[in-house]
């Protein structure tokens, strides 16, 4: 079980770290099954930053040299990569949402009921669907195999697959998760795709599986192309903040603290604090119940080590809707709310709706940007080997 809090986060980490050099680079690919030493497990802890991306590769190079970790890092990045990427293409998201929106409305393709409930009669998809529902996680090359059999040999839309990943992944991320399956599919480096065999997953399970009848071609599928990219937007300037001022943290960035610091002097006094989040908004046929409860307990979690200016601690809000929210910046009398900045998904969509509430009501909403988010993302609008080069230079900082 991974219990949601950031100091089993930084528990998991430290045993972790002596492992991220040569073994992670040896027996990464592996999959032997559920209890694996051979991967992190962090990323429910990365996604929901109760660990961040700085931290982990922090205690790694602390440990390791950027040599022999560099397999383990440039993963990292690859999260980092696709949340820079996804932000510069925003339209990639809104559509996959409408999509998705669309296919559960209507007929659901038939085979996709089974391919869900484990009942494929391929025996690793369906051992690979319990698993996901039974603990939340798949080892990356599961996610892989899986995809591509979902999109490849079975024929199911690549946005159903994607959502069913992200109701019950611990770690479910709108950038990671959707342009994986694009990745897969052939729509995000265009005509690349990526095909499961039979050879490579028995390789690779040490013979736990050996999928047959899988497909043997993986035509790329197509699109309607998209808008041209649009850069980052600069930061907001935290300076302007009003002089009542309420901290709202919610499940893209529960660290207030380096959060907080990385202000420096100008880091306004809070007049209050609160944690909000709302895992349902993953998909329109919500979140599993273990992503409702990890993500509960990683915001009871973070309420209990944040506290505004006077030593109170932070309120947990019973609603993400903007009705909650306008009712706590009243209480405090507020004038300005600082989040984290929400990267391109729901909890972007939800501060968007947000904001002209809270302006309405003469309160600001201002977001604060991760200094690791805006030295890379930048750098995240070609493919990811042009992104790799910057590693070095960007770990330097
Ligand atoms: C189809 C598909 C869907 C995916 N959906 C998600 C998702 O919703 N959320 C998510 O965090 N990752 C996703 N991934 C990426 C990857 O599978 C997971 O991050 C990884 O398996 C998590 O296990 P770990 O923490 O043990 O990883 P480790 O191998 O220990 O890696 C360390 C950290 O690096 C990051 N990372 C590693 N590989 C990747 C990758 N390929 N892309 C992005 N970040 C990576 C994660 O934060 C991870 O915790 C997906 C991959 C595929 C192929």
């Amino acid at each position: 079980m991974t219990i949601p809090t950031r100091a089993a986060g930084l528990d998991a980490l430290h045993d972790f770290v002596p492992r991220a050099g040569a073994d992670y680079r040896r027996d990464r690919n592996h999959d032997l099954g559920p209890s694996r030493t051979n991967v992190s497990g962090l990323s429910p802890y990365i996604r929901h930053r109760l660990v961040t991306e700085a931290e982990v590769v922090d205690a790694v190079l602390d440990r390791h040299s950027l040599h022999a970790a560099e397999k383990f890092v440039q993963e990292v990045f690859w999260r980092t990569y696709w949340k820079g990427w996804l932000e510069q293409r925003p339209e990639v998201w809104r559509r996959y949402r409408a999509e998705v929106r669309e296919l559960l409305a209507g007929d659901l393709p038939d085979g996709y009921e089974d391919a869900v409930a484990g009942r494929t009669g391929i025996d690793a998809m369906d051992a690979w669907a319990r698993e996901l529902v039974d603990t939340g996680y798949l080892h990356n090359h599961v996610r892989m195999w899986f995809a591509s059999i979902w999109v490849f040999t079975l024929g199911l839309p690549w946005q159903l697959g994607a959502d069913f990943f992200l109701r019950h992944l611990l770690d479910g991320d709108a950038a990671s998760n959707t342009l994986s399956w694009r990745w897969v599919a052939g729509l995000q480096t265009r005509g690349k795709t990526y095909l499961a065999t039979t050879e490579n997953i028995a390789r690779y399970t040490d013979g736990r599986f050996a999928p047959t009848g899988l497909a043997t071609d993986a035509r790329a599928l197509d699109e309607e192309p998209f808008p041209p990219a649009t850069p980052i937007p600069d930061d907001e300037e935290p300076s302007a903040v009003g002089s009542r001022v309420g901290l709202l943290l919610h499940e893209e960035d529960l660290e207030p603290a380096s959060l907080l610091a990385q202000l420096g002097s100008s880091a306004p006094p809070l007049a209050t604090a609160a944690v909000v989040a709302d895992a349902s908004s993953r998909s329109p046929a919500g979140a599993s119940s273990l992503v409702v409860d990890f993500t509960a307990g990683a915001v009871a979690d973070t309420a209990a080590r944040t506290h505004d200016a006077d030593g109170g601690a932070a309120t947990i809000l019973d609603s993400a809707g903007a009705a909650a929210v306008l009712d706590w910046a009243a209480a405090g009398r507020l004038d300005s709310v600082l989040v984290p900045y929400a990267p391109v998904g729901p909890v972007q969509e939800r501060l968007d709706a947000l904001r002209p509430a809270l302006d309405g009501a003469g309160v600001r909403l201002v977001a604060v940007r991760r200094r690791w988010d805006s030295r890379a993302w930048p750098f995240a609008s070609r493919g990811f080997f042009p992104f790799k080069e910057r590693i070095p230079g960007l770990v330097r900082r």
